[in-house]
């Protein structure tokens, strides 16, 4: 078990293998949750390894104690400061004041403050996530809003993590509708390199549901799209273009004329993630970063392309803004 609190060490390990694989641990060690589903409760606990706040994950922290220790894993604990003036490592929180956390020494009893204190206000924590979802790197953010890179990148991250968890879950509970249309397509991305040998192609499939627009991204084969069909509520019927792989689906009408909302729904995303956006130098390295991009912009700026409202894609409006009630 040891191994698994290795591997979300490494700071670029992805939300859904580890959830995966946690998932796979709760499996063998027979447990079953009453209140909530397997699934949830993994992501939640990855999501938790991976640096998210215990308390925003919709899951009480007692119980998400409870089946981390099941897991064997033990309790993430906040890095804490040298104390300032013996250098000792043996120090305790001790209350905070004007927000920030004070520490206090165990060897020679002082009180001191963290002395490099990163924290972000509320505005600037919602600005900083704006500025994101507008187009600018991580790199602009941090020259304009004055803090380190990686502050602002690991922020970042984590907040998308935050927000992919709880659209996993919303999407779980839209499967409960039928919808009356669904439009799919898939899109080309590209990670690390847009041009040369270490260019690898990454695809984002789209698939408006009732206009609402659920993603996940992978290869650009059978298995990814059925991936994506498994992830998505029951519809009346299909709009796909001619690509083979969707003549497995029933009521299914293909054409190119019939996608044209989901290419808008393409240029929404590349006009508000530089990464995604083919005319600028911020790549993206990791594909699940692209994940959690697309789930922090479809938090923060929410979509519908349908003029019509449904009972699914009012229950997902509501959800979304629950989600970013949670968020900020
Ligand atoms: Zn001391």
């Amino acid at each position: 078990m040891q191994g698994l609190r290795g591997l979300c060490g490494g700071h670029e390990m992805d939300l859904v293998t580890l959830a995966q694989l946690i998932l796979l641990l709760l499996r063998n060690l027979n447990l079953k949750p009453r209140k909530y589903r397997l699934e949830d409760l993994a992501y939640a606990i990855a999501a938790y390894l991976l640096g998210v706040q215990v308390t925003r994950l919709g899951i009480p922290p007692s119980t998400l104690y409870y089946y981390t220790k099941k897991l064997g894993v033990k309790r993430r604990r906040e890095e804490r400061p040298q104390c300032a003036s013996c250098k000792s490592n043996k120090v305790i929180k001790n209350g905070s004041f004007k927000g920030k956390t004070k520490y206090k020494c165990k060897t020679c009893g002082k009180t001191f403050y963290q002395a490099y204190n990163h924290k972000m206000s509320k505005e600037q924590k919602e600005r900083i996530l704006k500025e994101y979802l507008n187009r600018m790197s991580m790199r602009a953010i941090a020259k304009v809003e004055g803090k380190p890179l990686t502050t602002i990148y690991s922020f970042i991250r984590r907040k998308g993590i935050e927000a992919y968890v709880h659209l996993i879950v919303l999407r779980e509970q839209l499967k409960a509708f039928t919808a009356k249309f669904t439009v799919i397509d898939e899109s080309w991305s590209y990670l690390r390199a847009r041009r040369g040998p270490k260019r690898i192609d990454l695809w984002i499939w789209n698939a408006l549901v009732d206009g609402v627009p659920l993603s996940i991204t992978g290869n650009r084969d059978h298995r990814t799209f059925n991936y994506l069909l498994n992830s998505l509520p029951k519809s009346e019927v299909y709009y796909t273009d001619g690509y083979p792989v969707y003549q497995v689906l029933n009521n299914h009408i293909a054409g190119k004329e019939y996608t044209y909302t989901v290419e808008s729904h393409n240029s929404y995303c590349r006009a508000h993630l530089a990464r995604l956006a083919r005319d600028t130098r911020a790549v993206s390295r990791s594909e699940a970063m692209v994940n959690y991009s697309l789930a922090l912009l479809y938090v923060m700026y929410p979509v519908v392309y349908s003029r019509e409202k449904t009972p699914l894609n009012e229950a997902y409006l509501k959800g979304i803004e629950n989600i970013r009630n949670k968020l900020i």
